[in-house]
């Protein structure tokens, strides 16, 4: 304790004076104190001491426990008799207190490093970890499998590191795969998109869109209803509103309009008469307004842009698509569809194309007049289209030559008009037995052909035996109630097993024909290479 004194009120001083150390007010907490009658606390820093101050009232009372102070006081109970003021050198506290608090800090600093050392060591590898995995996944989301997952954790992070590597790489490997498949049945690509997986989508989605229109397609009767099919996916499926679809004869170079929207066609009258004024069909390449002022100089356009769309379907034939709007973005919309129309322009074109085929075939003057078989002229002309569709598509054609056994005798014996029936029962005997894809053909008066499609060595025997066997059991009257019976005698090659051409094939077939005839006759011969080197048998 540094000091320690009391202080008297001024009614103890009245009544009893200042006392033996002059009890009287030192300075203005004690006055306080006493006016207040409540105790006060001081610290008082000094330059070189910290003192703490306390100065306690003392009260007159008077209660139970004997004490009165009123017995000799000439006071109030509870009035203040005077203070005790007490003052402490607490400056080797402080110093002290603040040790400790310095320790306490450095211990809580030392907690605290030890704390981020274990997290460090513990939960930043998770952390970037985590943050490895999100930039893989955001990778992901965009369709991309490259990213390479790594870690520093050991155990159970580590096989989800490696998992997810593997399952990134089978990812990666199987989309890759799937563009590159997908790229080659749409190659122009129908989507432009950093995406593989949307790409793939749209893609698919395409293919199958394109695949339903392919199926409906071949099941239409003519080349009318698959244009009519064209303009419905323009109209519905990509949303043109105006537009006309040509038809180009390429051979006689006239142009005629299938179909137009409301409007009437941008074209000049006279493109209708020469087609190769129509830019696009001319230069085979899409024709843009919004590329070139006046581009197509066979057109009217007041304030119109245009889009117009050449397509080859073969070589006598080609469409052209006029596509038209009164709005410039309208039709660099539109432009941006192009690969994807021309998507469906090339499923429909190998139809179209057996569609015309076919039309041409209905043809009469391709057809004998006595028995509907096509003619000769059918083979001259479609010859080389055969074949060639046959080497595209790797398909095979069994060709037999038939021809009837001394027919001759027919008409010197009956006459001319029994020799036709049987002519004409020939045709029926042979249109019974071919299927569709194959063709029947009178070759020459007697003489008829058949083109079995895709039909092995054994199959083909078999419809020779079959047509053998057919005509052979045929009864035919020749008046008086007398019938007649006829054989014929078969000659069978096969394209190309035997030969590059057809026309050589026919040759083979005649030559194994010839064979037959020389060997005795109603009977089947399939051609082999003997014949040919050997002369006796030709
Ligand atoms: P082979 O067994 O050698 O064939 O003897 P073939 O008598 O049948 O001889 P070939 O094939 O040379 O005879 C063809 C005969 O067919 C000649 C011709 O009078 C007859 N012919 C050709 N076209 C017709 C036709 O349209 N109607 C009739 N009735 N006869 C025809
Ligand atoms: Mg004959
Ligand atoms: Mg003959």
């Amino acid at each position: 304790m540094h000091a320690l004194w009391i202080v008297r009120s001024d009614n103890v001083i009245k009544q009893y004076g200042t006392g033996y150390g002059n009890e009287t007010l030192r300075d203005a907490i004690d006055t306080k104190v006493l006016k207040t009658g409540k105790m006060l606390t001081e610290i008082n820093e000094m330059t070189d001491k910290i003192l703490l101050r306390v100065t306690i009232p003392y009260k007159a009372e008077m209660n139970n426990n004997g004490t009165n102070c009123l017995g000799c006081h000439d006071v109030q109970n509870g009035d203040t008799l005077g203070a005790i003021s007490m003052e402490f050198d607490i400056t080797d506290m402080r110093s002290a207190g603040f040790f400790t608090i310095l320790k306490i800090l450095g211990l809580n600093i030392i907690f605290i490093i030890i704390v981020l050392i274990l997290i460090n060591h513990y939960i930043t590898p998770y952390m970037k970890l985590f943050s490895n995995m999100q930039d893989g996944i955001t990778k992901a989301y965009s369709g991309d499998f490259t990213h390479n997952f790594t870690t520093t954790v050991g155990g159970d992070g580590k096989q989800i590191v490696s998992q997810l590597n593997t399952l990134f790489k089978k990812m990666q490997e199987t989309f890759g795969d799937i563009k590159y498949n997908l790229a080659t049945f749409i190659p122009q690509g129908c989507v432009a998109s950093a995406d593989p997986l949307h790409e793939a989508k749209t893609i698919i989605g395409e293919l199958s869109d394109i695949y339903k229109f392919k199926k409906t397609i071949e099941r239409d009767t003519s080349k009318e209803v698959v244009y009519t099919r064209i303009i419905d996916i323009l109209l519905n499926k990509f949303e043109i509103e105006q537009f006309a679809f040509y038809e180009v004869d390429t051979v006689k170079n006239s142009r005629k309009l299938i179909y137009i929207t409301k409007e009437t066609s941008i074209c000049h009258d006279e493109v209708d008469k020469k087609a190769n004024l129509c830019r696009a069909y001319r230069t085979k390449s899409d024709v843009i307004s919004t590329e070139f002022v006046n581009l197509c100089q066979h057109c009217s356009v007041n304030d119109t842009y245009y889009t117009c769309i050449p397509f080859t379907i073969n070589k006598e034939n080609s469409i052209a698509i006029s596509i038209t709007s009164n709005s410039e973005d309208k039709i660099n919309v539109i432009t941006t569809k192009i690969s994807s129309i021309r998507n469906y322009l090339e499923a429909a074109k190998p139809v179209i194309e057996s569609k015309i085929l076919m039309s041409k075939l209905r043809d009469t003057s391709l057809r004998d007049a006595m028995t509907g078989l096509y003619n000769r002229r059918f083979l001259e002309e479609f010859i080389e289209t055969l074949m060639g569709q046959a080497t595209r598509d790797q398909s095979t054609y069994s060709i037999m030559m038939l021809d009837v056994d001394f027919f001759k005798m027919v008409n010197d014996t009956y006459g001319h008009d029994i020799g036709d029936k049987v002519i004409v029962e020939i045709g029926k005997v042979l249109q019974e037995n071919i299927r569709e894809a194959d063709l029947a053909i009178r070759y020459g008066g007697e003489e008829f052909i058949i083109m079995l499609h895709n039909a092995d060595k054994e199959g083909a025997l078999k419809v020779a035996k079959k047509v053998h066997d057919a005509f052979g059991a045929l009864e035919f009257e020749v008046g008086n109630g007398e019938t007649m019976k006829k054989t014929m005698s078969i000659g069978i090659a096969r394209f190309p097993e035997d030969g590059d051409t057809i026309w050589k094939c026919i040759k083979f077939a005649d030559t194994a024909l010839y064979v037959a005839k020389t060997t005795g006759r109603n009977k089947i011969v399939e051609y082999t290479k003997e014949m040919s080197e050997n002369s006796d048998l030709r």
